[in-house]
């Protein structure tokens, strides 16, 4: 993409398109890179999930209650288990203890809802941050994610996705920062942002 100058070509329609022949029980799907969107993407999949009725649930390992997400009261209102997550953003805490505390109490939360098979969709936004950390041991969950109930889609979200989940993912998306709102001193806004 030309992002500095003029106006993007025409270009090519595609020509093939590769007739799909498989139904997977179940996806693993990874939403990564430095662009705006993951967790965005995140809850898109949960409103289509939603529209057929599946159960679902949400766990954020980074962002607080203090937040008041527009999206955990919208996904609550939707009858969704939005279960506790973390402590706010990581680089405010005081408590860096703390907040690897909840971080692993989150990874409990998520591993007990994956492995029970409550759930069609579990989305775990911003679980490669304490992947990364060591704070959860990505190997873990790998294993949980590798032996889950066949039917248990799961959507993990964050920068910097650890190789071995982009290993074992069904759909791997990038998002690649082109332009921020925030690099020119705009505010997350409500609505927009949360
Ligand atoms: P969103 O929740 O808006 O989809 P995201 O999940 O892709 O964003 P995060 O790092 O989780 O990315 O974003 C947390 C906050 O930082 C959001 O308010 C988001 O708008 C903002 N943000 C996302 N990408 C960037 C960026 N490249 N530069 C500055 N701020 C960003
Ligand atoms: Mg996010």
């Amino acid at each position: 993409m030309n992002t500095s100058e003029g106006a993007t070509p025409p270009q090519e329609p595609p020509r093939q398109i590769r007739k799909a022949t498989t139904r997977a029980e179940s996806l693993i799907i990874v939403n990564t890179g430095d662009g705006k969107g993951k967790s965005t993407a995140a809850f898109g999949v949960v409103l289509r999930a939603v529209a057929r009725d599946w159960n679902v649930c949400v766990i954020q390992f980074i962002k607080s209650g203090k937040w008041k997400v527009g999206e955990e009261k919208i996904c609550r209102d939707l009858g969704v288990d939005w279960l506790k997550g973390g402590d706010g953003f990581t680089w405010e805490s005081t408590d860096l203890d703390a907040t690897e505390k909840i971080a692993m109490g989150s990874w409990q939360l998520a591993k007990a809802a994956i492995e029970n098979g409550e759930y069609h969709l579990v989305v775990l936004d911003e679980i490669t941050y304490p992947m990364n950390w060591r704070w959860i041991d990505p190997s873990e969950v790998i294993d949980t994610f590798q032996n889950r109930p066949r039917h248990v889609n799961i959507v993990a979200t964050g920068r910097g996705a650890p190789l071995e989940l982009i290993a074992i993912a069904d759909t791997v998306t990038e998002m690649v920062n082109v332009r921020h709102a925030f690099d020119n001193g705009v505010k997350a806004r409500r609505g927009i942002d949360f």
